[in-house]
């Protein structure tokens, strides 16, 4: 409207008080470059972009040297040298309206294309992938143990970590002065009366025999303690599984054919079984349970250090005393036992060469152990 005003107020002017023709001319190129001006403001005012095409055409419209904008400056040649700072100063003011209204579309574009890219769900995706855990090595070799027993009849049993003297030692024939009742090898919780940790599972045993009439078949897997220093080959908390046959006429016989059943269906077929002397207070005659190496099948390796056998465990037949300390008619009946470290025996199995790796929580240690059933 104001451009109109002045056309008209000048065109009057130059009728009336007549102005030079040329003058009339300049002001009328003023007057028209002011309307291209004030359109071309209001076209960048209310430009839009909604992504990157439309971005382009905006620059393309406003900001390139072919743009609107670009083609007002080109015309600066044309503008008479005394209008020429006018001119350019406007011109400039649409420049930079121009950039700022590019720079805010641009802002606009990145932030919706940032907002859709989070909403962006791909359902074809595979899921996240959840931790599955797995048995513990020793609890799977636990397991693989009783299996193996209760198909020839054992059955299980349990008793309290928390002994008396009586079932933890002097029913089991441990005299008076033996090194394993000293504090420096067990952990006592009381003295006079004694109780302590149980030091073995053999402590079960006497609670079943003590409550059952022979047969007894029964096999005691549980967690022991004892005062040691802890290293890669001794722990303070460790597992034994203890195994008993009390009947009429049980030999030494079927202790060795029990044991090599077990030892043959838990390391496999070749696994030979050797029985070398010694002494429980428990058991006599006593034997330590030696199986042939299974790294080296008996040849000599760093494992067996070059002996070809590695020891399982201890075993014998049931002293006497510890039948009538029980209850049980020792002239009637006898028994054998036997007991093993399930950590000894997972050692062997899984090739474990650092006792504390069981109870360190490690996952890079237990997730080897995944596929375990
Ligand atoms: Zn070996």
């Amino acid at each position: 409207m104001g451009a109109f005003f002045f056309l008209g107020y000048y065109l009057k002017k130059s009728v009336f008080h007549f102005i030079s023709f040329r003058f009339v001319v300049l002001k009328m190129n003023e007057i028209m470059h002011q309307e291209k001006i004030e359109a071309i403001k209001a076209a960048i005012a209310s430009a839009d972009a909604q992504n990157q095409d439309e971005l382009e055409a905006y620059r393309l419209q406003f900001i390139s040297k072919k743009s609107v904008v670009g083609e007002l400056f080109a015309e600066m040649r044309n503008i008479p040298n005394e209008q020429k700072r006018e001119y350019g100063q406007l011109v400039n003011e649409v420049k930079q309206l121009a950039d700022a209204k590019f720079q805010e579309l641009i802002d606009k574009v990145n932030a919706a294309s940032k907002k859709s890219k989070s909403m962006d769900l791909d359902l074809t995706l595979p899921p996240t992938y959840i931790p599955v855990g797995g048995i513990h090595p020793l609890t799977a070799t636990r397991q693989r143990i009783i299996e193996i027993f209760e198909r020839i009849g054992f059955n299980l049993s349990e008793g309290p970590e928390i002994e008396d003297d009586w079932h933890n030692f002097t029913a089991l024939n441990f005299p008076e002065n033996h090194p394993a009742r000293e504090m420096q090898d067990t952990f006592f919780i009381e003295k006079n009366p004694d109780i302590a940790l149980r030091t073995h599972t053999s402590s079960v045993q006497v609670r079943v025999m003590e409550n059952q009439k022979p047969p007894i078949r029964t096999l005691s897997p549980g967690r022991v303690y004892r005062n040691e220093a802890i290293s890669a080959r001794a722990h303070c908390i460790f597992h034994q599984v203890e195994g008993l046959y009390v009947d009429e006429n049980v030999g030494f016989a079927d202790l060795k054919n029990t044991l090599y059943h077990f030892a043959k269906e838990m390391f496999g077929r070749e696994t030979k079984v050797r029985f070398r002397p010694s002494f429980f207070p428990f058991t006599e005659p006593s034997a330590e349970i030696d199986i042939s190496c299974l790294l080296c099948g008996g040849k000599g390796c760093n494992v067996c250090k070059g002996s070809g056998w590695v020891e399982i465990g201890g075993s014998g037949m049931v002293d006497p005393n510890v039948l009538e300390n029980c209850g049980i008619d020792s002239k009637k009946y006898t028994g054998f036992a036997f007991g093993m470290g399930i950590e000894r025996i997972a050692m062997l199995k899984y090739q474990i060469k650092d006792l504390r790796l069981f109870t360190e929580n490690d996952v890079r240690f237990l997730k080897q152990f995944r596929s375990l059933l």
